[in-house]
């Protein structure tokens, strides 16, 4: 029986724009998405059926057909039907570290870790463009998750460029345990409330997203400037969560005024807000600062950092 351990790491939203809307119900986006240290560690492993199983130590995980790691496997089975009849189903063991319903792409880095899982159990030998295609027909975020580092996604997400990697950029992460921001809320009521400004305006969308107004936090990475790119964070959603979740708004805040700190943002749609800071030691003493001001035990922190990677596997027996 083969089985495959692999680290899958979260991510953050350096920018985030949305472009205009889309015929298909989703938009038109121009991000810059980060991979951080902060991870997943999931287990693939060979049954001696065909069946698909999934554990997790997380409780407001499903471990059902829901789960975006089941839906993988269940994907790459229905792909490859003669490979899963050769060597058989797979069960997936998640232990999560990444704050569920964050905005820190758990689920999706969570797939993206079973497709590149499956192809090693089952000798497939997919190249990562093919992989990046595959996650692509389940959610957006995940094609970013096969390939990690740091890249300017545009299209719902999935089309990527990559950027030089960020390394070392010291990070703290903020967010209520029991605060959940659903995804689908967030750009209804974007488009609900800002749609005007940009439905009408359809020419040219995906150069106009690359180019123009990512342009000058791009300049800033390919710098690599740290205080630049700090103070460059961008997320139009913020504008719908902050008014409506007075948690995220706070934590915003008061990671603004915190001594260290380069600068701030909410990552995707929210809840979590992170905060980039120049050393680790700095980031744990915003970490302290920001415990000290708010005492409450809902609230979790994570120091991390920004890597140059996606998914990798740790170790296969
Ligand atoms: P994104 O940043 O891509 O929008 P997110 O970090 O906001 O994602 P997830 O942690 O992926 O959100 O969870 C969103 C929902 O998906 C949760 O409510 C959870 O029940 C469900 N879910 C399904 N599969 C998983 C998984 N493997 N890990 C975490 N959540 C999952």
């Amino acid at each position: 029986m083969r089985s495959y351990n692999l680290i899958a790491p979260a991510k953050i939203n350096l920018y985030l724009e949305i472009i205009s809307d889309r015929p298909d119900g989703y938009h038109e986006l121009a991000m810059i998405l980060q991979s951080i240290e902060l991870a997943d560690k999931i287990n693939v492993q060979s049954l001696s059926t065909d069946r698909i199983r999934v554990n997790c130590n997380h409780p407001q995980v499903p471990t059902d057909k829901s789960n975006l790691a089941y839906r993988a496997a269940a994907l790459m089975a229905a792909k490859f039907p003669e490979a899963l009849a050769q060597y058989g189903g797979v069960e997936i063991t998640i232990n999560k570290q990444i704050p569920v319903a964050a905005g820190l792409a758990g689920g999706s880095t969570n797939a993206a870790a079973v497709l590149i899982g499956i192809d090693l159990l089952w000798k497939l030998g997919l190249t990562k463009p093919e992989l990046e295609e595959l996650g692509a027909t389940l959610g957006s975020d995940i094609p970013f998750c096969v390939a990690g580092g740091t890249v300017i996604a545009t299209g719902r997400g999935e089309k990527l460029s990559p950027l030089p990697s960020l390394d070392h950029i010291y990070i703290v992460l903020a967010k209520y345990r029991s605060l959940e921001v659903s995804t689908a809320w967030a750009y209804k009521t974007y488009r609900q409330e800002f749609g005007n400004t940009y439905l009408k305006d359809t020419e040219n969308l995906a150069a106009r997203a690359a180019a123009v107004h990512s342009e000058v936090i791009v300049k800033a990475i390919l710098n690599k400037d740290t205080r630049e790119i700090a103070q460059k964070l961008h997320n139009d959603l913020e504008r719908v969560v902050l008014a409506a979740y007075p948690q995220v708004l706070q934590l915003r805040e008061l990671f603004a005024t915190q001594p260290g700190v380069l600068g701030t943002m909410m990552s995707g749609s929210g809840p979590t807000v992170f905060a980039l800071v120049e050393s680790e030691a700095q980031a744990q003493a915003v970490k302290l600062q920001m415990r000290a001001a708010i005492p409450d035990e809902d609230l979790e922190l994570f120091v991390t950092r920004t890597i140059t990677h996606g998914i990798q596997v740790a170790s296969s027996i």
